[in-house]
């Protein structure tokens, strides 16, 4: 698969054309943005280990028949995705009450929810993601009816098989991000689900202990990030004994031989 002409860069990624007008290639930056990209700073690993975390589980959700957008990775920094038309709504799933909405509400942090609580955001970096209403989305046409129900039935399967996943190997899913893109299919459109799903997107706090193991360890200014994402990895099996050093190792090797080249 040949890389082609950048064609959209993210705060986190990076889309590449290729030789297959129906595919792109997906490139996991090391930038760690918070706040609308007012804190921001670069994390080296951190792309790595977000290819592989999220390679993961949206294999396991096309295995119970969730459709997403990967094809395959590529390797350590890039994977080969479909080419999907964005819906602009990001689909917030909350488990358990904190970040935006305790502030928002006055709720208190880590109140967990009866049941999974979606909001919608515009996706806007200008507006700075608003919080948007349902109602909204149809009025200005961001996406039909029919593929909101479809979404929200996705979410719900989502966020069950997220949980299980997530509590077998002694993590809590407190909360996560997820877009969806549409796909033409013999003229039709399909939704199915895009983007990444990782510590980046998602709040992970081990069961036990509340530590966070997650992007929040960047806004909190908490530290060591690189080894929280490396042990959701090797909780997950991803990663089998290798050190944080491996994949910090493997990061500074790649950028040595592109520098040869
Ligand atoms: P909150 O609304 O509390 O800031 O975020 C709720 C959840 O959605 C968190 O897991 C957070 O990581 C994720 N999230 C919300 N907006 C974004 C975003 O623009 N980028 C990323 N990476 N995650 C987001």
């Amino acid at each position: 698969m040949k890389r082609g002409k950048k064609l959209y860069e993210g705060k986190a990624k990076i889309i590449y054309a290729t030789n297959d007008k129906n595919l792109v290639i997906q490139y996991f930056k090391d930038d760690a943005t918070a706040f609308n990209n007012q804190k921001k700073t670069i994390i080296e690993g951190k792309g790595v280990l977000n290819n592989r975390i999220s390679e993961h589980i949206l294999l396991n959700l096309s295995q119970i028949g969730i459709k997403n957008h990967l094809v395959k990775r590529l390797n350590m920094r890039e994977q080969v995705i479909k080419l999907v038309e964005i819906i602009p709504i990001e689909f917030i799933v909350r488990n358990v009450a904190t970040g935006s909405i305790t502030k928002r509400l006055g709720i208190e942090d880590g109140t967990v929810l009866k049941e999974p609580l979606i909001e919608y955001c515009l996706k806007d970096d200008k507006l700075g993601d608003p919080l948007i209403a349902e109602e909204h989305i149809f009025a200005f046409d961001w996406a039909t009816k029919k593929e909101i129900e479809k979404v929200k039935k996705m979410i719900l399967r989502i966020n069950d098989f997220m949980i299980g996943m997530f509590r077998g190997v002694g993590i809590k899913l407190i909360d996560f991000k997820l877009e969806f893109g549409r796909l033409k299919v013999n003229d039709k459109d399909e939704v199915i689900l895009a983007d990444e799903i990782s510590p980046d997107t998602c709040r992970l706090w081990d069961s036990i202990t509340d530590k966070k193991l997650d992007k929040d360890r960047f806004r909190k200014n908490l530290g060591d990030l690189i080894p929280a994402y490396t042990e959701v990895a090797k909780r997950l099996g991803i990663l089998h004994e290798q050190s944080n050093v491996s994949v910090v190792n493997v990061t500074k090797l790649s950028s040595v031989k592109r520098k040869r080249k």
